[in-house]
């Protein structure tokens, strides 16, 4: 790890609202500070909870917390896509930009400002604004992989909206890209980024490990986090354990709902069921209901917890063997790091890229269903949940394989541990 030569070169990071983007920013900021760089984090009043792990690691990260302008179509008090549905990202996005001027007065008054701005892949027309003016240069943050990215900007964009071509001309303008993904298990989709960016400063360092400092990982939820591992702890039999969520933004309807309930009923196997809380502005105004009574029957082999889970150490724990997703990079990525089964079931953007990725080409993940409004057959669904913890899948088999690579990858001399000296170093040569 290379940190001498980079001592007191600044960056400052400009996350995008949602958990799904914001952790992963936080935990590649925890890797360049640990490589000597001064950071900044600019977030908006509700969000600053999320840096509570990271400053505590790095009292001297600064925080720029500027208030999050009103917009006529977000709804009143609405700082996360997580509030919302993901129809309001550009709105979202729009918002933000109102903070560019601030941010350049922050910048012009600084007595060492950044030399580079690392900006979530959506940010890019906030990117845009602030750039130009401040001559740093702008390196692209991206959650999801290459092999998304590369699906996404293979579309034809007559047939995108002004936003999505805006984001995509932006993005591939921009003087780097970080990628929450390593280079062996996608080398190739790599190469065609590098094709569409015209240069090579494209770096792969993940799976990026959620930072260590507390198990608070983008908030509390309806049962304490030690509850939830004691109850892990108390199922002796390792992998048995069925995790069901799915990410951040994503509530099922009443009858979605009752669809897996039932399944999780007759499978007769352990779980934990995480149920987002409902969504503002969303279609259905049933989203997220538990049927009544089925708590009650499945007491003593099933948690529900409402809200927001640990994800990242539920997943990490022995007692866990598979996980019902919607197969969100972050969430595949946890998975990896722990040692579950991967059952699908996509629901939107880069879900379904993923899927065919992970499923289709890889074979190291089951599909399970796909859609957002799709419901699931309970029966199934059931017998499904049974298998992945009593049977031993070539599916698992592969992705254990996979997890070996992506242990590789970021161990010391790994190609992402590498690549994150890399960026440090890079960015450390750079002056304004
Ligand atoms: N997450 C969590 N608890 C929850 C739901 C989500 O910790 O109850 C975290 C999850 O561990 C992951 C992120 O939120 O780090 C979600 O990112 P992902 O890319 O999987 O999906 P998204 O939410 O963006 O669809």
């Amino acid at each position: 790890m290379s940190n001498s030569s980079s001592k007191s070169v600044h960056i400052l990071m400009i996350p995008f609202p949602a958990s799904g983007h914001i952790l992963p920013l936080l935990d590649l900021t925890h890797q360049l500070a640990i490589r000597g760089l001064q950071m900044t984090i600019f977030v908006t009043p509700k969000n600053h909870y999320y840096l509570n792990p990271l400053l505590s690691l790095h009292p001297s990260i600064e925080t720029l917390v500027l208030p999050f302008p009103s917009h006529p179509s977000i709804p009143n008090g609405v700082e996360n896509l997580q509030d919302v549905t993901v129809d309001y990202v550009p709105q979202l996005v729009t918002a933000l930009r109102e903070l560019c001027d601030p941010i350049s007065h922050w910048f012009q008054t600084h007595s060492s400002p950044p030399v580079a701005i690392i900006f979530d892949v959506l940010m890019s027309s906030f990117a845009h604004r602030l750039v130009p003016s401040l001559g740093v240069k702008r390196i692209v943050f991206c959650p999801i992989n290459a092999n998304a990215l590369s699906s996404f900007w293979s579309n034809d964009i007559r047939n995108i909206s002004e936003f999505v071509r805006e984001n995509i001309i932006e993005n591939q303008q921009s003087w780097g890209l970080v990628f929450n993904s390593f280079i062996e298990l996608e080398s190739e989709k790599f190469d065609f980024v590098k094709l569409f960016m015209k240069h090579d400063r494209i770096w792969g360092v993940g799976p990026l490990l959620p930072i260590k400092a507390s198990p608070e990982r983008g908030g509390a939820g309806s049962i304490p986090t030690e509850e939830v591992i004691t109850w892990l702890d108390s199922c002796h039999v390792d992998k048995s354990v069925v995790y069901v969520g799915f990410g951040s933004q994503i509530t099922l309807n009443k009858i979605q709902m009752e669809a897996l309930a039932e399944a999780l009923e007759k499978s007769g196997v352990k779980f934990i069921w995480v149920v987002k809380d409902p969504v503002k502005g969303g279609k259905d105004d049933d989203q997220s209901i538990v049927p009544v009574g089925f708590e009650d029957r499945v007491a003593g082999r099933g948690l529900v917890i409402r809200g927001w889970a640990p994800q990242a150490m539920i997943l990490k724990h022995r007692a866990v063997g598979s996980y019902l997703t919607h197969l969100g990079w972050g969430s595949v990525l946890e998975g990896l790091l722990g040692e579950v089964l991967l059952l699908a079931w996509p629901m939107q953007v880069d879900h379904f890229f993923n899927t065919k990725q992970l499923v289709d080409e890889l074979g190291v993940a089951i599909r399970v269903c796909e859609g957002l409004n799709t419901i699931p057959d309970s029966t199934n669904l059931a017998q499904i949940l049974k298998e992945s913890v009593r049977e031993n899948r070539p599916e698992r088999i592969s992705f254990m394989k996979l997890r070996e690579k992506a242990l590789n990858a970021i161990k010391e001399g790994g190609s992402s541990y590498k690549a994150l000296d890399d960026l440090a170093r890079v960015i450390s040569t750079l002056c304004l």
